[in-house]
C-alpha cells in the first residue's frame, strides 16, 4: 500500500513535524521543502523517510535544529565554514550563499564546509549555482555508520560519499537545462536496500558483501545485523575507481574541511553528519564563457545524434531524470510506502504530534 500526496501538504506536514521537534518555523519549512523536492525528483531514498532519523537526531542531542553557518575563514576566494551540527538544508544554503559572494568578487570560490548534519541531495547546492551560470563541484564524506566497504575489503569502512557535478549548458538565448551529475559513489543508495529488504526482494549481483565478506544478493545485510552481530556492507561503483573517488571524497570533504574522517568502529547513533568541499566558477571571469557555450552545446547535441541502443530510449544527460521526475510527479503527487508513513507518523508521536 502506499498513500499518495500532493507535494505542498506533504511538506507543510513534515514541516509541522519539525516545529514540534523544537526547530523554527523558517528552518523546519526549508528541511521539509528540501526533502520534498528530493521525493519530486525521484530520490526516495533522501526524501521525507529521512525526516524520523532527523527526529531522533535533535532527541540524541547531535542534530542542532536551530544552528547557523559559522564563518571559520574567510580570505578571498577561500571560506572556511562550520556547519555547528545545523540542518544540512539550512547550512548547506547558508554556506552557498557566502559563497556565491566570493565569486561575485573573485571569480571563483573553495568553500569547505565542516559539521553539516545530513546535507540531503547534493545536487540541489550544485542545481542553486548552475542558476547562477556558473559550475559548481561537490566532494562530500558522510560521517555515520560505515556501511560501503573498500575495493577488495571485506567489511563496512566509510559512508555513501557522494560526488556532485553540475555545469550550465549554454547561454542567452541558447540556454539549456543544465548538466547535473549527483550520485553516491556506493553502487547503489543504502535507502534503496532497505525498500528492497521490506518487500522481500533480492538485488542484482555486485551490489553487496555479507558479514562475511562474501558477495550476496540479500538486501537484509546492510540492514538488519547478521549472525555475528556485525553488519555486510554495499560495494563502491566502478570497481577500483569509485573506490578511489569514494577514498577522494572522505579526504577532500572530510580531512580537508576540517570535518574529519571515520575511523572508528560502527555504532548505533542515529545522526549523520557531512562535510563537503565546494569549487565554484565564474565561466565568464575565466575569459572562456563563448567558448565554453558554444563547445559545451556541441558536444552535448553530438552526444544526443547517438541512435539509441536496441532495448533502451536513448542518450540522457545528468539531470534529466530528476526534471522528468519532477513533471510527473508534481501533477500525480508522490507516493510514500506504508513503512515509511508508519515510521513518519511514529516520529510524529514522539514528539507528541500527529502526523
Ligand atoms: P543515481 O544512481 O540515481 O544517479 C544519479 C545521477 O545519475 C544523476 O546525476 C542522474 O541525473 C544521473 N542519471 C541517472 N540515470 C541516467 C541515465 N540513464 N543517463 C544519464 N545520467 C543518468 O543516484 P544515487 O547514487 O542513488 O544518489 C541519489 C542521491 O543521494 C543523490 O542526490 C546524492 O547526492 C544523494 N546522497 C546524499 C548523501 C549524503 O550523505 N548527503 C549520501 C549519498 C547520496
Amino acid at each position: 500500500m502506499t498513500h499518495r500526496i500532493r507535494s505542498d501538504e506533504l511538506t507543510q506536514r513534515v514541516s509541522a513535524m519539525f516545529v514540534a521537534a523544537g526547530t523554527s518555523p523558517e528552518r523546519a519549512h526549508t528541511v521539509a521543502a528540501n526533502l520534498v523536492l528530493a521525493n519530486l525528483s525521484g530520490h526516495d531514498s533522501h526524501g521525507v523517510g529521512m525526516a524520523p532519523r532527523y527526529v531522533d537526531a535533535i532527541a540524541e542531542g547531535r542534530l542542532q535544529p536551530n544552528a547557523s553557518v559559522r564563518v571559520q575563514l574567510d580570505s578571498g576566494m577561500l571560506l572556511g565554514l562550520d556547519g555547528q551540527g545545523g540542518y544540512g538544508q539550512v547550512v548547506g544554503e547558508q554556506a552557498m550563499h557566502l559563497a556565491f559572494e566570493r565569486v561575485r568578487q573573485h571569480g571563483a570560490c573553495i568553500m569547505a564546509l565542516a559539521h553539516a548534519h545530513h546535507l540531503g541531495r547534493i545536487g540541489h547546492f550544485a542545481e542553486m549555482a548552475v542558476a547562477q551560470g556558473w559550475v559548481s563541484l561537490h566532494f562530500v564524506s558522510v560521517f555515520s555508520r560505515p556501511v560501503v566497504a573498500p575495493y577488495h575489503g571485506g567489511d563496512g569502512r566509510f559512508g555513501t560519499n557522494p560526488c556532485c557535478i553540475g555545469i550550465p549548458l549554454g547561454s542567452g538565448d541558447a540556454v539549456r537545462e543544465p548538466f547535473v551529475l549527483d550520485f553516491a559513489t556506493s553502487r547503489v543508495a543504502q535507502g534503496k536496500m532497505r525498500v528492497a529488504h521490506n518487500e522481500g526482494r533480492r538485488v542484482p549481483e555486485g551490489y553487496l558483501i555479507d558479514e562475511h565478506g562474501h558477495p550476496t544478493t540479500d538486501p537484509g545485510v546492510v540492514v538488519v545485523p547478521q549472525s555475528n552481530g556485525r553488519y555486510g556492507a554495499l560495494m563502491t561503483f566502478g570497481d577500483h575507481k569509485g573506490f578511489g573517488m569514494a577514498v577522494a571524497c572522505e579526504l577532500l570533504g572530510g580531512a580537508l574541511t576540517g570535518a574529519g574522517t571515520w575511523h572508528q568502529e560502527p555504532d548505533a547513533r542515529r545522526a549523520v553528519f557531512n562535510g563537503m568541499l565546494t569549487i565554484l566558477i565564474d565561466p565568464t571571469r575565466l575569459g572562456t564563457q563563448a567558448s565554453f557555450a558554444s563547445e559545451a552545446l556541441a558536444f552535448v547535441d553530438w552526444l544526443r545524434q547517438s541512435p539509441p541502443a536496441p532495448g533502451t530510449d536513448g542518450v540522457l544527460l545528468a539531470g534529466e531524470p530528476e526534471r522528468a521526475a519532477r513533471a510527473a510527479r508534481g501533477q500525480a503527487g508522490i507516493d510514500i510506502d506504508d513503512t515509511t508513513w508508519a515510521e513518519l507518523e511514529g516520529a510524529a508521536q514522539r514528539v507528541h504530534h500527529v502526523f
